[in-house]
């Protein structure tokens, strides 16, 4: 596996065949080694970024203290088949003048757009300057973050891009937590007190949702009209800030029209 950190080598290193690109911001787990293994089987030429991406952080988040071990990070994508990870510095992708943002008005808006201010148009932004930079034919994502992939399918209908995108289920810890970097940051009683949050969206339902969170620092429990509806929650444990969602039933004839669009096509 190759690390490239500038722009100009990525673009010079060999394409032969399709690419598959998995943006991603590190701290790796099996949940990006999902996507590593779906982009592996099906691209000719596997490429992962590892950028914690400034824009999508507000002013009182946690980038400082983001979890980061690069090196960890390069042995997990070297074993999952990864070919080339691209580690830019944040000069690198927005050197001093950068002026140019994407977005994606209303559904970057609504649930976590509501509660992060300015989030979705940092995810936007980098997504296109890395399917500029990689060109690739298709870039993998997790139903995890179901609201980014809304608003990334989105943007590339809405600007012509020629990427599919591919969705890769959640995965899950045995006791039901969805994985994410920021699980580092609880203590065994806060991950305890997390587990309310799956079990919360195994109802399936808002109200009975919103009742078993009931007690919890919860910043919105709802039902949104992505492709496929989910049940989608955002809380508060202690400092940590954990999101999480189910896919709700998806109609027999939504799903016949879902599988004929590229971009709506599950892995
Ligand atoms: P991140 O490094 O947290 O920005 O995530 C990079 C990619 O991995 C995003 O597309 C996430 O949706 C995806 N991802 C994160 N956690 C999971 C998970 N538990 N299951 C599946 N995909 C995930």
């Amino acid at each position: 596996m190759k690390v490239v950190r500038t722009i100009h080598d990525l673009r010079e290193h060999p394409r032969d065949g399709t690419v598959g690109l998995v943006p991603t911001m590190g701290a790796f787990h099996e949940g990006h080694r999902a996507l590593f293994g779906a982009a592996r089987g099906e691209n000719d030429l596997v490429v992962a970024s590892l950028f914690v991406n400034p824009a999508q952080f507000g002013a009182n988040e946690d980038l400082a203290a983001y979890p980061r071990d690069e090196e960890r990070d390069v042995r997990v994508a070297e074993e999952t088949g990864v070919d080339v990870l691209f580690v830019p510095d944040a000069n690198e992708l927005y050197p001093s003048g950068f002026q140019t943002w994407v977005e994606v008005e209303d559904l970057g808006s609504r649930l976590e757009g509501e509660h992060r201010p300015g989030h979705f148009r940092g995810v936007a932004t980098i997504c296109l300057k890395l399917f500029n930079i990689a060109r690739p034919d298709r870039a993998y994502f997790g139903q995890k973050d179901a609201q980014q992939v809304a608003v990334v399918k989105r943007m590339v209908r809405d600007l012509d891009l020629e990427v599919q995108i591919r969705v890769v289920p959640t995965v899950r810890d045995a006791d039901g937590l969805a994985l994410s970097s920021r699980n580092a940051y609880l203590s065994p009683e806060e991950r305890e007190l997390a587990l309310t949050l799956p079990r919360a969206l195994a109802t399936k339902d808002a109200a009975q949702a919103r009742a078993r969170l009931n007690g919890l620092d919860v910043d919105y429990v709802e039902v949104a009209d992505f492709e496929p509806r989910v049940l989608a929650a955002a809380v508060r444990v202690g400092k940590t800030r954990l999101i999480d969602n189910v896919i709700l039933e998806v109609p027999c004839q939504a799903s016949a029209w879902l599988g004929r669009d590229q971009n709506k096509e599950p892995v």
